[in-house]
């Protein structure tokens, strides 16, 4: 008998009869004799209908409030799936992540969790109760409600499942583990049995968004086994979990896109030093999460300095500039949001030279121009325009021998729901 935390994404409890569906597969588990847990993000498009509603009243919402209202959506959902299990005659209970011991720093919108006091958890487990916990959200010192982030239901699990020294970290989403690609977008993408935590955090920080990233790192940290599978079949996912000798290890493990950053050039400011450590330290004191950076070669002692970050810190991030723009003496600051970054990822990388000049002459002959590069030991990434990262995304995936010979076949999701998972970059 083993211990089995179950983590559900906003699709998978979606609708009364989605939510039955999660709690016959938490029954089924209970009869092969396993205990579960159960953590459930919010139904559908909730989250994003409630940030809707905050922006129809206040341009800038307080991250206080804004936490308070974002972490409803999971207590709805959680409230659901236990009536759901107590119907069908199992003892359930649902949990706030205060409810949970779940504790996190004072970052509204984006904190971290510092710890998890999972005694009264355990407790219902042991007498037989299926907890059902609130992903996504936490409590901090000021006894405030904080939530983890986008797709942060994600850590929750981890961290649960680490709290209650659980056995795996099952985290069920609309398609059936990790993809070498994104399958929506590289049908020819190919699900991978295994993955280690150094290749997924690197994809996930690339924007790959099967897993959260803290959650991966979490995972790692904690060695905690994910188990990402499908919500809608029994088919065996992806065990993301620490590297085995015996691992296969390809050159390029998978490939992430990500349409959520925004590029920003500052223009004409004057070469000398002293200027990208103050627009950076204002960015930073601004808490702009800042990616790639990219300055120019000067002309006329001159020079452009660009960087990249999420589009929802791009008001943060022209407003720290337009501040500093008299004492940076630069000419002008505009923004580019039609970009998308697009990262080859792998721990092979490391010993295989020539996977930058495969990745570049590749996008050169499919004609695909590249705005700027960044790269890590085991990553390289690129900035192209919004358009061409699909075709991006696919020639790579040819190139680098990944292609699968089937193709993916969507089985779970309606056309409505598909279409708001491809213009998810928030
Ligand atoms: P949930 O709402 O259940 O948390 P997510 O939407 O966060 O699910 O994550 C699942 C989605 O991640 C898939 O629908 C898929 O389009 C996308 N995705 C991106 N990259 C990959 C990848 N490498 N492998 C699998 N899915 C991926
Ligand atoms: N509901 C939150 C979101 O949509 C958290 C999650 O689903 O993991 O981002
Ligand atoms: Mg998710």
């Amino acid at each position: 008998m083993s211990l089995i935390v179950c983590k559900f994404g906003g699709t998978s409890v979606a609708s009364p009869e989605r939510i039955q569906k999660v709690a016959a597969r938490l029954i089924a588990k209970k009869q092969e004799g396993h205990d579960v847990v159960a953590v459930v993000s919010a139904m559908g498009k909730t989250t994003d209908e409630l940030v809707g509603l905050a922006a129809a009243l206040n341009e800038k919402p307080p991250a206080r409030e804004m936490d308070r209202l974002l972490s409803t959506g999971e207590q709805v959902s959680m409230a659901l799936l236990a009536m759901a299990l107590e119907a069908k005659g199992y003892r359930s209970m649902s949990f706030t992540g205060r409810q949970a011991g779940i504790t996190t720093d004072k970052t509204h919108l984006k904190s971290k969790i510092t710890g998890i006091a999972a005694d009264r958890i355990m407790k219902a487990v042991n007498d037989g109760i299926i907890p059902v916990i609130a992903g996504f959200q936490g409590i901090d010192e000021n006894d405030d409600i904080t939530t983890l982030g986008r797709g942060g239901s994600d850590t929750t699990a981890v961290a649960v499942a680490w709290g209650l020294n659980a056995d795996v970290c099952e985290i069920y989403s609309d398609v059936d583990g990790v993809y070498s690609a994104d399958p929506r977008v590289c049908p020819r993408a190919r699900k991978l049995d295994f993955i280690s935590y150094d290749d997924m955090l690197e994809l996930s920080s690339a924007g790959s968004g099967v897993l959260q990233s803290r959650a991966v790192e979490f995972a790692r940290k904690y060695k905690v086994v994910i188990h990402s599978r499908s919500a809608f079949s029994d088919a065996e996912g992806t065990y993301v979990q620490e590297k085995a000798e015996d691992m296969e290890e390809a050159v390029v493990t998978g490939i992430a896109h990500d349409t959520s950053e925004v590029k920003i050039t500052i223009r004409g400011v004057p070469d000398m030093s002293g200027v990208a450590a103050m627009v950076f330290s204002h960015l930073a004191g601004a808490n702009v999460s800042v990616d790639m950076i990219i300055q120019n070669v000067a002309e006329d002692g001159r020079t452009d300095i660009s960087f990249t970050c999420p589009k929802g810190d791009m008001a943060k991030a022209m407003e720290t500039i337009g501040s500093i723009m008299p004492e940076i003496k630069a000419r002008e600051c505009i923004f580019d949001e039609n970009i998308a970054k697009v990262s080859i990822v792998g721990t092979g990388m490391k010993s295989s030279p020539g996977v930058a000049a495969r990745m570049f002459s590749t996008l050169g002959e499919n004609e695909i121009n590249i705005l700027a590069i960044s790269t890590s030991p085991i990553r390289i990434s690129v900035i192209v325009r919004a358009t061409e990262a699909t075709h991006a995304v696919q020639c790579l995936h040819t190139a680098f021998d990944m292609d699968s010979d089937s193709v993916f076949v969507e089985t779970a999701l309606s056309a409505e729901e598909i279409a708001a998972k491809m213009q998810k970059g928030r």
